[in-house]
């Protein structure tokens, strides 16, 4: 009986370690598919206790283990351009920049330690979505280029969340979530739902209604500061940046527009959330497994 239980046990651990996650580019940029259906295996140590096993992250779908790809920035603009928010042109042949998804390790990174930012999900700046990262714009019948009103000639802000460098480390609770009791994950658990919630039930709106909407966007980011502290820098960003972007209230189709860029904001959230649940399930599934060995 013993034997069989091991076996499966031990194909479990096979079929997860086997999972293999895809990259896709999304509109917002390249990101994993199902960071959903994350894996982290464990296994029983000598007590019967299970531990997080070593991490060996599998090789980056989108790089494919070069730890660098091509800047989805630069492609939404003009190759003429001097300047790039997110790669700074410092690759000018091939423009490439630091792999948003591995964040340049070539291989995924453990989950428990490196996860992409909640605000630029890899990006490490928040790109001008007036100018489109540019930094200029043609006006109407206009020949000449003139600077961006709404960042000034500089195509995007340096994301607040990572400070620039594209992952957030894991959420900051006591004891951290890999070592936690089920009753404190079940906690931050009901926290991230209450989050997750309130960035579903937001609608980006554009126009008259969007300086509403920012409102609410901050609300959402500020509901989990106390879990992870850089949703506080986001929810600030937000209102920041958007304030920048209703500069470009005077273009055409800018309601579409404020709509879109408060959707990429969103959705950033929501892609970081979604895995952060994810660990969360995993972190619950050993410290319940822990709590029945140990009888408490
Ligand atoms: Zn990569
Ligand atoms: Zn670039
Ligand atoms: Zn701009
Ligand atoms: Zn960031």
């Amino acid at each position: 009986m013993r034997s069989i239980k091991t076996l499966l046990l031990l194909f479990s651990l096979l079929v997860a370690g086997s999972a293999t996650l895809t990259a896709e580019l999304s509109a917002q940029g390249p990101r994993l598919k199902h960071p959903q259906k994350t894996e982290r295996a464990t296994a029983p140590d000598e007590n019967g206790l299970h531990q997080w096993v070593e991490w060996k992250g599998q090789k980056c779908p989108l790089c494919k283990g070069v730890g660098k790809s091509k800047c989805v920035t630069c492609e939404r603009f003009s190759k003429d351009a001097k300047d790039c928010p997110e790669c700074q042109r410092k690759d000018k042949a091939k423009l490439l920049t630091t792999c948003r998804i591995c964040i340049g390790e070539g291989a995924l990174p453990d989950p428990l330690k490196v996860v992409p930012c909640a605000g630029c999900v890899g990006a490490g700046t928040w790109v001008c979505t007036v100018c489109s990262g540019s930094g200029k714009l043609k006006v109407g019948s206009a020949k000449r280029w003139s600077s961006c009103p709404a960042c000034r000639g500089k195509g995007g802000f340096t994301c607040t969340g990572c400070k620039g460098k594209r992952a957030m480390g894991p959420l900051q609770t006591k004891p951290p979530l890999s070592e936690a009791p089920p009753e404190k994950i079940l906690k931050t658990m009901q926290s991230i739902d209450k989050t997750i919630a309130l960035f579903a039930a937001f609608q980006p709106v554009g126009g008259t209604k969007a300086r509403k909407g920012v409102k609410s966007l901050t609300v959402a980011f500020d509901s989990f500061k106390k879990v992870n502290p850089a949703f506080k820098a986001l929810g600030k960003q937000s209102k920041t940046y958007m304030g920048k972007i209703f500069a470009g209230a005077n273009f055409q189709g800018h309601e579409e527009n404020e709509a879109n860029t408060m959707k990429m904001i969103k959705e950033n959230a929501e892609y970081y959330l979604k895995h952060q649940k994810r660990m969360l399930e995993l972190a619950l599934k050993r410290a319940e497994l822990n709590a029945a060995q140990t009888g408490k």
